[in-house]
């Protein structure tokens, strides 16, 4: 072969090389929303548009690890790109019948050590879902990832609607970080966080006129820490923010330790230029696979639960037989024994309690403490939940005795090994017949389609602080209109209970008051979603509500086909169609103190005749509006006119 052969065959090659392109990008199915990635030699970025308007601005990528930082002088090895059309079932989340439409975009780059990298992009139409995948190289066969590069930079002119993320080891019982932290709705950018550690997710933003932006992760499990977002930073944005140091007590390392090949968990960006897609979201599930297929057919269903208002005293035999009997006589499937209940009713007794309980077609779940080494929560039992062997005999227990489900509380943080615990107990659970409801703990990351016999998780400051305190009963309000634009969107919530007492008392006379309306309450039931949802029916109130309230409640379903936004505000007002066996149900509530006029699409359709529950006008010196029943009839459009009392609500069915 001559020299003027080889000049040229080499130019082409180089070429060849030139051309790939340093920019790529993939857009959704409807071509709206679209991801923009730019390889540059001093970092990589990505950026978010939908249609016309800018929803993240060049925002950086990459991880660092042990043997490499995959962030910078990245090269550009290949790219390929595919469909995902993909329907799945889904037992314990806002939907059942769910179909997946995206584009995925596959970057293989490598590092300037040499090592690969791949980042994966999936955009649906209004969801953009990516993540890191690494390979072994050389006989590497693990890597340790110390931090992110991964930032989220948003236009000036957003607002945020944010939870901060705690302290370590502070709170009750030193037990925080647990996620229980209040939103501060419409708050600027730049503001510092109540804490100095960043945010929880998920994160909802504002982009003034041009829409809104929700950013969360999600396939969180064993193999990866979960994560948070920085303080925002002017020329980075939000950043990916690792586990605090002193988490769990100091133990445990914070960053995330990975078997080759293997991946980080997605980070979800849902967009639109309203608040419709933000609700209906089912990203979190979308781009995860179960784990393990369940076991045993696992039961929906509402729970008592005596501790939120009669408190510790209550978990005592007869307290529980007279919540037994609530959830009999209401017609629910299960009832929750809090904390201590080994000591204060011994495990013979609590044998006997559970047949009391199925002989009248209730099932009991059952309270642990998460620990361990990593608070000082003294409620039992403890160190069953923590070891296998402890935590397989505890379970093999429950089973022969018939209880159906636990609620683990207390957890340490977001460390690779408490997410492995979380892991380790469902899958567990799985093998028993137990469901699985966590406490004190973090945010479920796509569990609900991960781990089949999940239920939800607090992971929200719960109905429980109603009753601790005045302040955030006053609260309750904004809460439950926030949580369904952003806590509640991502993952199941168990808020711990629809609160029928209007006193935070078990004589339901004294200590504070509640402050929103029975109607609210009732509404709270379907806009709250938990496929076992809390309804904190006292005893009293057999004999205290109204017969059609009773009625409602008796009928409340926890298991949704569908959820439909069709209106609200984050903090201040939400209209939520969702279906179920029964039917559509609409539910409306008003976290002002202002009442709400509305003229609103229902899903029934056109001319139907709809049953409304609402409240009248509170009448001068009363402290609570009356509720009513009441039957009306959608308009030609399929419309309906609501008035929302403050702190009031509504329910069509
Ligand atoms: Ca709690």
């Amino acid at each position: 072969m001559s020299k003027q052969f080889i000049l040229p065959a080499a130019l082409i090659m180089m070429g060849s090389i030139a051309m790939k392109a340093q920019q790529q990008t993939v857009a959704s199915p409807d071509g709206k929303l679209v991801v923009t990635v730019n390889n540059q030699p001093d970092g990589i970025t990505y950026s978010v548009t939908y249609g016309e308007h800018d929803m993240l601005l060049p925002s950086a990528l990459g991880v660092v690890a042990n043997n490499d930082d995959f962030g910078k002088a990245l090269t550009l090895k290949d790219s390929k790109t595919r469909t995902i059309d993909q329907t799945y079932q889904l037992r314990q989340a806002k939907a059942t019948d769910i179909h997946y439409q995206a584009n995925e975009l596959t970057m293989s780059f490598a590092s300037a050590k040499g090592f690969p990298m791949d980042i994966v992009f999936r955009v649906s139409n209004n969801d953009v879902a990516f993540r890191y995948q690494f390979a072994p190289k050389d006989g590497v066969a693990c890597m340790t990832v110390t931090g992110e590069h991964t930032a989220f930079r948003l236009p000036a002119q957003t607002t945020t609607f944010i939870c901060p993320q705690s302290g370590p080891m502070g709170g009750w019982m030193r037990t925080k970080p647990s996620y229980e932290e209040e939103y501060k709705p419409d708050a600027p950018l730049v503001a510092a966080s109540a804490y100095g550690q960043g945010y929880t997710f998920p994160c909802l933003f504002r982009l003034g006129d041009d829409g809104w932006v929700m950013v969360s992760e999600t396939g969180t499990h064993g193999q990866y820490v979960g994560c948070h977002l920085s303080d925002y930073d002017s020329t980075k944005g939000y950043t990916i923010a690792f586990p605090m140091e002193g988490e769990s007590n100091g133990f445990g390392g914070t960053m995330a330790g990975m078997p080759l090949p293997s991946s980080t968990p997605w980070r979800t960006i849902t967009v639109g230029t309203s608040l419709k897609p933000i609700v209906e979201t089912t990203v979190a599930y979308d781009v995860v696979e179960p784990l393990y297929a369940p076991n045993y057919d696992y039961l929906p269903g509402r729970y008592t639960w005596s501790w939120l208002v009669w408190q510790d005293n209550s978990i005592n035999y007869d307290d529980q037989v007279a919540f037994i009997d609530v959830a009999a006589a209401m017609g629910y499937e299960y009832c929750l024994v809090d904390a201590c209940w080994d000591t204060n009713i011994g495990r013979e007794r609590m044998e006997r309690l559970s047949q009391y309980a199925q002989g009248k077609g209730v099932a009991l779940m059952l309270w642990y403490n998460s620990n361990g080494a990593w608070n000082d929560a003294p409620q039992t039992p403890v160190h069953r939940m923590d070891k296998s062997a402890a935590r397989r005999a505890e379970m093999a227990w429950m089973q022969r005795i018939g209880v159906k489900g636990i609620k683990v509380d207390f957890f340490g943080g977001d460390k690779q090994h408490t997410m492995q615990l979380y892991e380790d107990i469902l899958t567990d659970a799985n093998e028993f017949g137990l469901q699985v409801i966590f406490h004190g703990c973090t945010l479920p990351r796509g569990w609900e389609r991960m781990f089949p016999n999940f239920v939800g998780s607090e992971a929200v400051l719960a109905s429980e602080n109603v009753y601790f305190s005045d302040y955030h009963a006053r609260q309750e309000g904004f809460q439950l209109t926030m949580h369904p634009f952003c806590r509640n969107a991502v993952a199941s919530m168990d808020w711990g209970g629809t609160i029928m007492n209007r006193y935070l008392s078990k004589d339901n006379q004294s200590r504070h008051r509640r402050f929103t309306s029975d109607t609210f309450e009732m509404a709270a039931s379907i806009v709250n979603q938990c496929v076992i949802q809390c309804i904190a029916m006292q005893p009293n109130n057999l004999t205290d509500l109204p017969q059609f309230e009773k009625d409602f409640l008796k009928t409340v379903p926890t298991q949704w086909q569908e959820t439909r936004f069709i209106d609200g505000y984050p903090g201040r007002y939400v209209v939520l169609a969702r279906k179920s066996t029964q039917g559509w149900i609409v539910a409306a509530l008003n976290g002002t103190d202002k009442p709400i006029s509305l003229e609103l699409p229902m899903p029934m359709g056109a001319r139907q005749s709809v049953t409304v529950y609402d409240d009248a006008a509170l009448k001068k010196g009363a402290l609570w509006p009356e509720s009513r029943m009441r039957t009306d009839k959608t308009d030609k459009n399929g419309n309906l006119k609501l008035t929302l009392q403050p702190c009031g609500g509504a329910i069509v069915k």
